[in-house]
């Protein structure tokens, strides 16, 4: 690039074809190019990526973009060739001569932007590549996998504090979608040496949060995909391989274009249907939270969680992977008792110290607390990353504020009867018997320890069976009760039982109410404002855009996003230069695909 004529503004107008910076990306270009450390905390569909790639282009010699995920690299550097910009990755899916040609072409000053693994960077011929190299900055991208706490530990990540020690006069910016406060602090010790940080808002007021009771969570998944996004594009996280499996067959055999996704499939077939899931409309992935990273499919109309994830950050990290693109999203989740056993579970089975433990167990927690809300599900996210916001009046709480009853009576009959019949028995039972016992049920169970003579038999009759489970869920989440995972699920008293048999602890309760799932139902989907005219031009050049990715082996949104040919459609420009005014068409893509556009909407 020549630098010297050119400035920002210049660059996203020519190059992005964009109007105007957004939220922080100006301040944050400002500084990097004259040369400062920056931490960069935007939520997702921000627009990280320009806070490093107009300084690469600003500054002298070439960029070194640190990215976690070798395969996606490649949509991100097509996306800039798309835009005539000269970039490439060095990763193992290139082999030794198109390797060697991409190292030749970064000594000689032929790049801009240059993509690696941090692996590839750390090693002996990465670092000597550097040496040979002018180094404009270093961008390292989904950086809180530096942090040895975080949910994304990456040990390669922990040894890139070499580049601050071995270039210390070049600027480095550390970007991230999610870290709560000591991981920010984290990242800034470790990456960069006097960093000014760049905190937008984390919200991500097109998605719509929602949090269901789990009863039969495959059948509620189908519902809700059937129900309010049939024929979208969206991922579906569970914990365990073998239910990603199942999920993905039965959404098949329901007619939806679901692929399985999990680090236990054969290499090709993932990528394959990594490959489907960004080139074609509408595929749903069921996948197990090693997909998604570094992904950045701008239409993704709906995350699913069949399992909960065990942190708000993987939490929000894995949600925000809907609605980048501004539409409306929705991040929904099924979540029952047998998600705070299980997490619960994992963390007391892992080999890891103590200190750790007692991390994961709180973060667990807040997790947990943030399902069990009766209050603003965007006002909990976004205290737990230190932001204070008013109700948002777009998640099920706030959509439809529950109605809380107390429960405390009813915490302390239950709590009773687990204590009853240990004490009757001399061992512990799990929650069915002791569901059966409140409620009077003479079970074979019942009638061989003589349970139906306890003073608790029965005289929990007045609620169901599901209120029961919620209300030892609703416990179990804030260790009010125990239930040990490793024995059979069994119910134990905790320090917290006392309290609330004592009294000095109230217990509320939501209301269940059975209508609900069906009342939630709500029109989020993108539905978009294009009159019938408007519509078919929209799906002509949706058509045509396809042709065109498929010709150039680039996914669709890198010719254009959705946004674009919809306010192409909107105001059927008629020339180059009104053309050129469309948000997203810029220089390069006005040269190439101008005159097809033309043509296209002069036909209609
Ligand atoms: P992030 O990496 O923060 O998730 P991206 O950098 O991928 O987000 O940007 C998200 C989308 O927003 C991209 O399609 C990008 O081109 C677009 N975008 C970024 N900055 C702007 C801007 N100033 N004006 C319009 N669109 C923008
Ligand atoms: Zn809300």
């Amino acid at each position: 690039m020549h630098t010297e004529h050119v400035d920002a503004e210049q660059l996203l107008r020519h190059v992005w074809g964009y109007p105007a910076f957004r939220g922080q990306q100006r301040a944050v270009i400002d500084h990097v190019a004259g040369g400062g450390d920056a931490l960069v905390l935007m939520p997702t569909g921000g627009g990280k990526s320009l806070c490093f790639q107009i300084p690469a282009l600003l500054r002298d010699g070439l960029a070194i973009v640190v990215s976690p995920l070798i395969a996606l690299m490649q949509d991100q550097v097509a996306a800039l060739r798309e835009l005539g910009l000269r970039a490439a990755y060095l990763n193992s899916t290139l082999d030794a001569e198109q390797s060697r040609q991409v190292q030749a072409q970064a000594r000689r000053g032929e790049l801009d932007l240059l993509y690696l693994a941090p692996e590839r960077l750390l090693g002996e011929s990465g670092l000597r590549l550097l040496d040979q190299c002018r180094i404009a900055l270093f961008a390292i991208d989904e950086a809180h996998c530096v942090s040895q706490w975080g949910h994304d530990f990456r040990p390669e990540y922990g040894q890139l504090s070499l580049l601050r020690e071995r270039w210390p006069e070049v600027p480095r910016v550390a970007l991230t979608a999610t870290a709560d406060v000591p991981t920010r602090e984290e990242i800034a010790e470790r990456l960069l040496l006097q960093p000014r940080a760049f905190v937008s808002s984390f919200d991500r007021p097109n998605i719509r949060y929602r949090i269901a009771e789990k009863r039969d969570a495959r059948a509620q998944l189908l519902q809700f995909i059937r129900d309010e996004h049939a024929g979208d594009c969206g991922v579906v996280y569970a914990l365990s391989r073998n239910s990603v499996e199942e999920i993905a067959r039965q959404l098949a055999a329901h007619g939806i274009d679901a692929l399985p996704y999990h680090a236990g499939m054969p290499a090709a077939t993932r990528a394959a249907h990594l490959r489907r899931f960004l080139d074609d409309d509408g595929v749903v992935m069921v996948a197990t939270i090693a997909f998604g990273m570094g992904i950045d499919k701008p239409d993704v109309r709906f995350v699913a969680h069949i399992d909960m994830p065990r942190s708000i950050e993987g939490y929000f990290q894995e949600t925000g992977r809907a609605g980048r693109d501004g539409a409306p999203a929705q991040a929904w989740m099924a979540y029952g008792l047998a998600d705070v056993v299980q997490q619960r579970r994992l963390i007391e089975l892992s080999d890891a110290d103590e200190a750790y433990k007692r991390l994961a167990g709180a973060k667990l927690d807040s997790m947990l607390a943030l399902a069990e809300a009766a209050d603003c599900r965007r006002v909990r996210l976004l205290a737990y990353f230190g932001e204070a916001a008013e109700p948002c009046g777009n998640c099920d709480n706030c959509l439809q504020p529950p109605e809380l009853v107390d429960a405390t009576e009813a915490a302390q009959k239950l709590l009773s009867a687990v204590y009853r019949c240990r004490q009757a028995s001399g061992t512990s039972f799990a929650a069915t018997h002791i569901i059966d016992v409140l409620r009077g049920k003479v079970t074979d169970k019942v009638q061989r320890f003589g349970h139906e003579r306890l003073s608790t038999f029965g005289i929990g009759a007045d609620l169901g069976e599901q209120d029961w489970r919620s209300l030892l869920r609703q416990l179990a989440a804030q260790h009010l009760i125990a239930v040990d995972a490793t024995h059979f699920n069994v119910l134990h008293l905790t320090d917290g039982s006392r309290d609330v048999l004592r009294g000095h602890k109230r217990i509320a309760l939501k209301k269940l109410d059975p209508r609900a799932a069906r009342r939630r139902r709500a029109p989020a989907a993108a539905a978009s404002a294009l009159d019938g005219d408007a519509q078919a031009l929209f799906e002509a050049l949706r058509s045509w855009r396809g042709d065109t990715a498929r010709a150039h082996a680039v996914p669709a949104y890198v010719v254009f996003p959705d946004a674009t040919l919809q306010a192409i459609a909107q105001a059927r420009p008629r020339s180059l230069d009104a053309l050129r005014e469309i948000s997203g068409v810029g220089d390069k893509k006005l040269e190439r695909y101008g005159d097809a556009l033309l043509a296209l909407i002069a036909e209609r």
